[in-house]
């Protein structure tokens, strides 16, 4: 089913969509060569306790996961993706990371992705990392009254085109409020003019993830991280988005970002 929120509610959403965006941007600021995955795990904890959150993640058991997730955020190094199990890992030299966090505040939730480079980046990764950034703004931008969920499918699947990568469409983007995986679902590729139409206070998370080799992944033994099956890297960049008669409205922007 899926459920419009009204104006009000939306405005209610807000603060867990800023307390995203604080808490990426500080763990962006923490994440450097020579800090352990599980560094940022805790920091993460610390903010979302002392911000009077709750994560989603923290015994999230969904049916592909591996029992309970004892985490709050999933970081995803170099050829994982999606869902990074936090574990005992010191990020080196030129290390691709991407955090995924999603919180709920008083009751709403919000949920966000971010991709960067520790150290000294290559240049295949800055691509990367750039084309899931023009993927999310071109699938924001079509998050508009009038348009449907395959015109956003469509605008992230012409950007993974033109920079020639493949989106695997397993994983995608998702309704989201007072849970954080509501309908409808949001692929990283389609058919513009196809699908649920979008109609104000429908709020999405709209997540580009796109691979530099095949679209083929592979699970982890820790049932949880995603990595491209032939041990290309990954990047992910993940806002949530409402769409209003003003257009869209990004609830987990950070101050520091592009454009
Ligand atoms: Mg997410
Ligand atoms: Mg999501």
């Amino acid at each position: 089913m899926i459920e419009l929120k009204t104006a009000n509610e939306i405005e209610r959403m807000q603060p867990a969509g800023r307390l995203v965006a604080a808490i990426l941007t500080e763990l962006t600021a923490v994440a450097d060569v020579g800090v352990n995955l599980l560094d940022l795990e805790h920091r993460a904890r610390e903010l979302v306790r002392d911000n009077n959150a709750t994560s989603c993640y923290w015994d999230y058991a969904p049916s592909f996961g591996n029992g309970p997730f004892r985490n709050v955020v999933c970081t995803s190094v170099n050829d994982a993706v999606l869902h990074g199990l936090p574990h005992d890992y010191v990020l080196a030299d030129g290390d691709l990371l991407s955090l995924d966090l999603a919180v709920e505040v008083d009751g709403w939730v919000a949920d966000s992705a971010v991709s960067v480079i520790v150290g000294e980046p290559r240049p295949a990764d800055v691509k990367l990392i750039g084309a899931t950034r023009v993927a999310l703004e071109a699938g924001i931008a079509a998050a508009t009254v009038g348009n449907r969920i395959g015109d956003i499918s469509a605008a992230i699947g012409r950007v993974a085109a033109d920079y020639g990568y493949r989106p695997n469409t397993r994983y995608g983007g998702h309704g989201v409020g007072r849970t954080m995986h509501e309908d409808p679902s949001v692929p990283n590729n389609g058919t513009a003019g196809r699908g649920f139409p979008l109609r104000p206070g429908l709020v999405i998370a709209i997540e580009p993830w796109f691979l530099t080799g095949g679209d083929r992944i592979r699970h982890d033994r820790d049932g949880w991280t995603i990595r491209s099956a032939d041990g290309s890297r990954g990047a992910h960049s993940e806002h949530t988005v409402a769409v209003t008669e003003d257009g869209p409205r990004v609830l987990t922007r950070r101050d520091s970002e592009y454009p």
